[in-house]
C-alpha cells in the first residue's frame, strides 16, 4: 500500500487581552519556523522601536478605508478606536500551499473568521485564547510596559474585561503562566492540531 499524505495549512488565531502575554508568546512562535506570522494592516501609529512591514503595516485612515472597499481584509474591526484588518489573499495562499499561518487579532476578528463563509477557513482555523492571570497583573503589566498613557491603559483595562469573558468560544484557552509555559503550551496544541486525522489529504 503507497499511500501519499498532504494537508492544508492551519490558520492558528491567537487573541488575548492586552498586556496577557501574548506579544511576548507570538514574538518567540515568530523566532521559530514553524509558520508564516500574517502581518496585519493598522491605522493606530507605530510604537517606538516598531518596524513597517514587519509589526504591522502602518496605513492612513484613507488607506485602510481604500483596501476595505477593495475586498482585501480577511477580516477587519476597530480596537479602541482604531482600525486592524488582515490581509486575506497570503493567508488563502498559503494555506493552500499546505504552509501553517499565525495571527495575533481580537475577539471581534476571531469571531469574524469563526464564521466566515468559506469552510475552507473554517476548517483552517485552530483559535487560541490566553487568559491572564487577573486585571490587577494586567493593569501592572500595562504600566511596566510604558507604551499607553493612564487613560489609554484604563481603556485597554475596560476591554480586557469584557474579553476575557470570551474564552469559551475558543476551541483552546492557555491559562497564561510564565513565557516558557505558555510556549510550551501552545507547542502542544500545534503538535496536536497537525496529527488531525480530519486534517490529512489522500492523494
Ligand atoms: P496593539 O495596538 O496593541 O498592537 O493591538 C491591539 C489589538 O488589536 C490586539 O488585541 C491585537 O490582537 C488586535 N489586532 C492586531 N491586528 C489585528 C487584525 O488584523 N485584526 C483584528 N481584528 N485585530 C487585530
Amino acid at each position: 500500500m503507497n499511500k501519499e499524505f498532504s494537508r492544508y495549512g492551519i490558520l492558528f488565531v491567537v487573541s488575548a487581552p492586552s498586556g496577557a502575554g501574548k506579544s511576548t508568546l507570538c514574538d518567540a512562535l515568530r523566532q521559530t519556523r514553524d509558520f508564516v506570522y500574517s502581518v496585519s494592516c493598522t491605522t493606530r501609529p507605530p510604537r517606538a522601536g516598531e518596524i513597517d512591514g514587519e509589526d504591522y503595516h502602518f496605513l492612513s485612515e484613507a488607506e485602510f478605508a481604500e483596501r476595505l472597499t477593495a475586498g482585501e481584509f480577511l477580516e477587519h474591526a476597530n480596537v479602541h478606536g482604531k482600525f486592524y484588518g488582515t490581509l486575506r489573499d497570503p493567508i488563502l495562499k498559503n494555506l493552500h500551499d499546505g504552509v501553517d499561518v499565525l495571527i495575533d487579532i481580537d475577539t471581534q476578528g476571531a469571531a469574524t473568521i469563526r464564521g466566515y463563509d468559506d469552510v475552507f477557513v473554517r476548517q483552517a482555523l485552530a483559535d487560541v485564547f490566553i487568559l491572564p492571570p487577573d486585571l490587577e497583573e494586567l493593569r501592572r503589566r500595562l504600566t511596566k510596559r510604558g507604551t499607553e498613557t493612564p487613560a489609554q491603559i484604563e481603556v485597554r483595562l475596560v476591554t480586557a474585561a469584557r474579553e476575557m469573558e470570551l474564552w469559551r468560544d475558543y476551541r483552546y484557552t492557555i491559562i497564561s503562566k510564565s513565557i516558557e509555559e505558555d510556549l510550551q503550551k501552545f507547542r502542544n496544541i500545534m503538535g496536536a492540531e497537525r496529527y488531525l486525522s480530519t486534517r490529512l489529504v489522500l492523494a
